[in-house]
């Protein structure tokens, strides 16, 4: 793992690679790889035994030029400004991938949430969102989960908007329990759109997914439920890991129970009947699959020359640092880019708006349906775009469909005088 690649830079030089195959003008170029503002905050919480601390907080409002900012918030101890910054950038370009009406945001807290009680992090969470309040909004900014946060965490976020607005907006936040407004089928968007292209991409090849074995890397919203719809259509999962580990069973894991382990025990490490491996031993595993499901720069150019397996599906956002993406690509490893494979989060997120304005709830198989023709379709301009213009990376093709929407969107608003 890489920590001194900037995954803000990364971000850039992404765009960059792109916009080599379009007609861009610097000055515009220059406005798509540049947030429009970044909101910093100290905020200061009352702890349990009465003290004060205090965390650095931020929201970056990236682009939004075809719709609200949309993007996650993050509880983690390196969360940084410019972490942010890259995160809300990703967002751009994959609601563009996916063609759904959102412009990119992100957020996040420096706190490790496993050293505060629940009350603690709900007063975190309700003074950040006393923060976020003027920018945020159904028609403004729109948050959701990400990194060590959930339907909790939106349920407190949505509750304190409205208690402040003295109003009710659902649309405020997306991934809420569905009891407070929430989407049938969120919790498991984001793996399912990995397990979707994961799919597609064996088929690409010429494959069948079903004939697969499989290594996850993070077993938290997006890793776990991504092996698990990768085991229902018939891939043998043979090696996770999260933070404490990674366990290898190579006659195949059993997805549910290593999550039922990791519940009970907080980590996957110690399943029983497993072999207990290190983080390299599973991303450089001799698989058919590799997903990164866990953080940014995970696969440096060093882990990158060891990788085994023919199709990586990026779970995470930024898994690849930009030096391993140029060893794999001289590897011919097909690299399904994160803005791609983890949109089911964004997607449904999308469609949980769309019931929040409409205060009309969809059935499950509704928001599954829609979220597979969404991402397939997606998929397919990605390779009709790859082979038309003869890219030489997927990750290349998803940027160029992304960067021309938001480029079109962006010249049509045009620049206020
Ligand atoms: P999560 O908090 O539910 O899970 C993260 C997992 O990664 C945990 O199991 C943790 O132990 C593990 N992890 C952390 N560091 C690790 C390391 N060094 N090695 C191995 N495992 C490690 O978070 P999540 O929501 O599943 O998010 C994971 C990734 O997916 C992030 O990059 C996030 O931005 C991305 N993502 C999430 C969503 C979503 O809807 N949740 C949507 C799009 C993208």
């Amino acid at each position: 793992m890489s920590e001194d690649v900037n995954p803000f830079e990364s971000m850039q030089e992404q765009i960059d690679d792109a916009a080599a195959y379009l007609d861009i003008a610097p000055g515009m170029l220059a406005r798509l790889k540049h947030p429009e503002r970044v909101l910093e905050t100290t905020l200061a919480v009352e702890l349990d035994d009465g003290s004060v601390e205090t965390f650095q907080a931020y929201r970056s409002q990236f682009n939004g030029d075809r719709g609200p900012y949309k993007g996650g918030v993050r509880y983690h101890p390196g969360v940084n400004r410019d972490e942010v910054k890259a995160l809300s950038g990703w967002m751009v370009y994959k609601c563009a991938a996916v063609d759904i009406p959102f412009g990119g945001g992100k957020g996040g807290i420096a706190i490790d949430p496993a050293d505060y009680s629940a009350a603690e992090l709900e007063r975190v969470t309700r003074a950040y969102t006393e923060e976020l309040r003027p920018l945020i909004g159904t028609d403004r900014d729109i948050p959701a989960p990400d990194v060590n946060t959930g339907q909790r965490e939106m349920n407190w976020m949505k509750d304190t908007y409205e208690s402040l607005e003295h109003t009710t907006e659902p649309g405020v936040v997306t991934g809420k329990a569905v009891e407070s407004g929430g989407s049938e089928g969120r919790v498991e968007a984001t793996g399912r759109s990995v397990s979707l292209v994961a799919r597609e991409a064996f088929a690409y090849r010429g494959g069948d997914v079903a004939d697969a074995t499989v290594a996850v890397q993070g077993y938290g919203n997006a890793g776990w439920v991504a092996a698990n719809l990768l085991g229902e259509m018939g891939a043998t999962v043979v090696a996770v890991s999260d933070s404490s580990g990674a366990i290898h069973d190579p006659e195949g894991l059993e997805p549910e129970a290593v999550k039922r382990h990791k519940r009970d025990t907080g980590s996957v490490a110690g399943f029983e009947g497993t072999d207990t491996w290190t983080n390299r031993d599973l991303l450089t595993a001799d698989v058919d699959l590799l997903v990164p499901a866990a953080l940014e720069n995970a696969v440096d150019a060093d882990i990158a020359a060891d990788v085994s397996a023919a199709i990586i599906v990026e779970a995470a956002n930024g898994p690849l640092t930009p030096d391993a993406d140029a060893v794999l690509e001289g590897e011919d490893v097909l690299v399904v880019p994160d803005i791609l494979a983890n949109a089911g989060g964004v997607t449904v997120s999308y469609f949980e708006w769309v019931q929040n304005r409409q205060r009309f709830g969809w059935t499950e198989q509704r928001v599954v349906d829609e979220l597979e023709r969404v991402i397939t379709d997606a998929f397919d301009e990605l390779v009709e775009t790859f082979e038309a213009r003869g890219l030489s990376t997927f990750r290349e093709a998803m940027y160029v469909v992304a960067l021309e929407r938001v480029r079109r969107a962006a010249e049509q608003s045009g620049v206020w005088p």
